[in-house]
């Protein structure tokens, strides 16, 4: 017999996954996130990425980067640290990437992350900075959450070719990376080596807005803080993201930000 290609999951198995707080948790127990993000340019991806994580579980969200202020103005519980992520102290998973720019300080904070213990999510601009010879060299997971675009730079083809055929692209990054991917389109997939593909069902076309894709890393960055796998975290934050988008549109435009502000209900609705 051999495993099904595709899955597919529902209310739950997400509920399975999710992350609970006991008697005996506290914050540090619960996982520190650390989010690499924002640049003077763009400041905003770094207030959306600490948005999705504040409402993705994580006992504390530690910001990493120049748009401290942006930051702690809209989240005030956020821990905020303008030095290099190597210094910014422990956490148990890194995000790193959202509106980080190309620059040489972007390249040198992905690369200090990489080189940490404890699993990463690179989204965006991070993706810019990402060789298979380097994952290799990674002693804990690594997840990778391209667009199409994105996915296309990675593998060197076309995007109209990876959109085409998302699933066999989804296929080829985990197995030329060797890591966990979450191929992000109309149709959102994670990739993980040889395990069965996973389809996210949820989702909506509002989604086609600017800062959503930020959302989603926090998130799910969020969840690997938590102890959830790079696989887990990658198919209950996409979950919980496209049924966040469907709360809070309902039908009408909205902004990434209203994204998070939908999320503790949508938690409530699966648990
Ligand atoms: P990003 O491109 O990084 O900002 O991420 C965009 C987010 O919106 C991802 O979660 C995509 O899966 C989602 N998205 C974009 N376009 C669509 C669409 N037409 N239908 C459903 N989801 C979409
Ligand atoms: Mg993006």
């Amino acid at each position: 017999l051999t495993a099904p290609a595709l899955e597919a999951p529902q209310h739950a198995d997400i509920a399975a996954l999710l992350p609970h707080p006991t008697a005996a948790s506290d914050k540090y127990r619960r996982g520190v996130i650390g989010v690499v993000a924002g640049s003077e340019r763009y400041p905003g991806a770094a207030v959306l990425a600490v948005a999705g994580a504040l409402r993705g579980g994580a006992g504390a969200v530690r910001y990493v980067g120049p748009a401290a202020r942006a930051v702690v103005a809209r989240w005030p519980e956020a821990l905020v640290h303008a030095g290099p992520p190597a210094k910014a102290g422990r956490v148990q998973a890194w995000v790193v990437g959202p509106g980080l720019g190309d620059g040489p300080e972007a390249r040198q904070a992905v690369e200090e992350v990489l080189a940490s213990d404890v699993p990463v999510l690179v989204d965006a601009d991070g993706l810019r900075f990402v060789h298979p010879d380097g994952l290799e060299r990674r002693t804990a997971p690594t997840l990778l959450t391209p667009h199409a675009g994105e996915a296309a730079a990675l593998l060197a083809v076309p995007r109209p070719e990876v959109e085409a055929r998302s699933l066999q692209h989804a296929r080829e990054l985990t197995a030329r990376y060797g890591c966990t991917v979450l191929l992000k389109g109309s149709t959102t997939l994670v990739a993980d080596g040889d395990a069965p593909v996973r389809v996210n069902p949820t989702g909506s076309p509002w989604l086609a807005t600017a800062g959503t894709g930020d959302i989603l890393s926090g998130l799910t960055g969020s969840l690997l803080a938590a102890g959830l796998t790079t696989r887990d975290a990658a198919t209950a934050g996409a979950y919980l993201h496209g049924l966040a988008a469907r709360e809070a549109a309902r039908g009408a435009p909205i902004g990434a930000h209203d994204l998070a502000d939908a999320l503790p209900t949508v938690w409530r609705d699966v648990t």
